[in-house]
């Protein structure tokens, strides 16, 4: 770090303000969590100037000899530790994963069947403004009104109405386990491919906190640094008959050169996940999501299908008389970070929705417990009831603020790091 500040202190700045920022506020975004030092040593390494496209043993230059081990370590992590026959650790993201499980499994124009974007489907599985959506034939099906849990005959139906070349299930916002069995039940009376989009989940699958994916589906798609508190970046699972096509998927059809510092820092968190630890983290993430989602509840804001089995709670803010957008920003200002969010038939446009969610990876990672989530909840609760419109602006906001620095000073993130 001393190198940074002396050759570019701007950039140095930043680190250190965003440093200050993890450490001084509230993470409350679902799709985050703390990497570990090691994690961080891995990516701010000399394998981020080599370039190594092709795979193990097969590149297309020369030098490659630690790039090979690096990603064969990764390959070899994540196929014992998810129980799969075959792993690709080079997407980029999420959505790069996600391009090449499509391209091996579906020819454009096909039908696609995944979770609509306002029931928790990601922009990936069928979105206009995505190459899902451009590109492919997306059908969408829903969550029940009544349960607003997936509404598995209307899956069916729509399955058997446009039998598509591959179901999608997975979401970025949906609080409930998912049937795994049930979707593989419906993709084969139709002859589909299953695939799983576990971007959330998949680090609540590695630490056995939820069931996996991986025996059900023929592709299970993931990001790396959600719960599973890797690098950013991608990985795909899948059965090793499939291998072949996902590899060539994923590099020379959606990517170039593969990351290999990120490669390498996914290695180090796959083997983190690996240990009893991180089995410890990842159920009492569960835990403090059931815990926050109910003291929500206490506090006048509704859990979306009233709970979760996850990292995560969607909470419809409707009762409190303002929308999403306006709690993510009161939330803010307290020093809490969560985002807005749409619900099931959100009546409000997306840019405002009338949902927020929240994610307990990264407090957990920290080392809170339930105790804490109903101090959060209380805390969330009050910054969202705060109107910075009232006479006097926005009362109880400063004690609010307090309170969260308070709570984080008492279970500190990167003692030791300088970035
Ligand atoms: N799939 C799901 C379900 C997600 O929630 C996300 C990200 O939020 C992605 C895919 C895309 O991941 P990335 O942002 O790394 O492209």
């Amino acid at each position: 770090f001393a190198a940074l500040e002396r050759d570019d202190p701007e950039i140095a700045t930043v680190l250190l303000d965003e440093l200050a920022r993890q450490r001084e506020t509230l993470q409350l975004v679902a799709s985050e969590s703390f990497t570990s030092p090691a994690v961080l040593a891995a990516l701010g390494s000399t394998l981020a100037n080599k370039y190594a496209e092709g795979y193990p043993g097969n590149r297309y230059y020369g030098g490659c000899v630690q790039a090979d081990r690096a990603e064969q370590l990764a390959i070899e992590r994540a196929r014992d530790l998810f129980g799969a026959e075959h792993a690709n650790v080079q997407p980029h993201s999420g959505a790069s994963a996600n391009l090449a499980a499509y391209a091996a499994l579906a020819e454009p124009g096909d039908p696609v069947l995944a979770m609509g974007l306002p029931h928790g489907g990601h922009l990936t599985h069928g979105s206009r403004a995505n190459f899902s959506g451009k590109w492919f034939h997306p059908i969408a099906y829903r969550v029940d009104p009544a349960t607003e849990e997936i509404d598995y005959d209307e899956v069916r139906d729509l399955a058997l109405a446009h039998r598509p070349k591959l179901i999608i299930c997975g979401s970025a916002s949906y609080p409930r386990l998912i049937d795994f069995a049930l979707f593989r039940e419906i993709a084969d009376e139709v002859g589909a491919y299953l695939m799983v989009d576990a971007a959330h989940v998949i680090g609540l699958v590695a630490g056995r906190a939820v069931p996996s994916p991986v025996p059900y589906a023929d592709v299970v798609t993931c990001t790396t640094h959600k719960a599973l508190r890797g690098p950013r970046g991608g990985m795909i699972l899948c059965r090793a008959d499939l291998a072949r096509r996902i590899d060539k998927a994923v590099f020379p059809f959606a990517q170039g050169g593969p990351m290999m510092h990120t490669v390498a820092a996914k290695a180090v968190a796959l083997r983190e996940a690996s240990l009893p630890g991180f089995q410890r983290y990842a159920q009492q993430a569960v835990r403090n999501a059931r815990a926050l989602a109910s003291w929500l509840a206490a506090e006048g804001i509704r859990p979306v299908t009233g709970g979760t089995d996850t990292h995560l709670a969607l909470l419809d803010v409707r009762e409190l008389g303002v929308c999403g957008r306006e709690v993510e920003a009161r939330c803010a200002r307290a020093g809490i970070a969560l985002n807005k969010n749409a619900i099931p038939y959100d009546p409000e446009r997306p840019a405002e929705a009338s949902g927020v969610r929240v994610g307990t990876p990264s407090v957990t990672s920290q080392g809170m417990g339930e105790d804490e989530m109903r101090r959060i909840a209380g805390l969330i609760g009050a910054a969202a009831r705060s109107d910075p419109s009232a006479p006097g602006g926005a009362s109880g906001l400063d004690e609010v603020s307090a309170e969260v620095s308070e709570l984080v000073r008492q279970f500190p993130v990167y003692r030791e790091q300088e970035v």
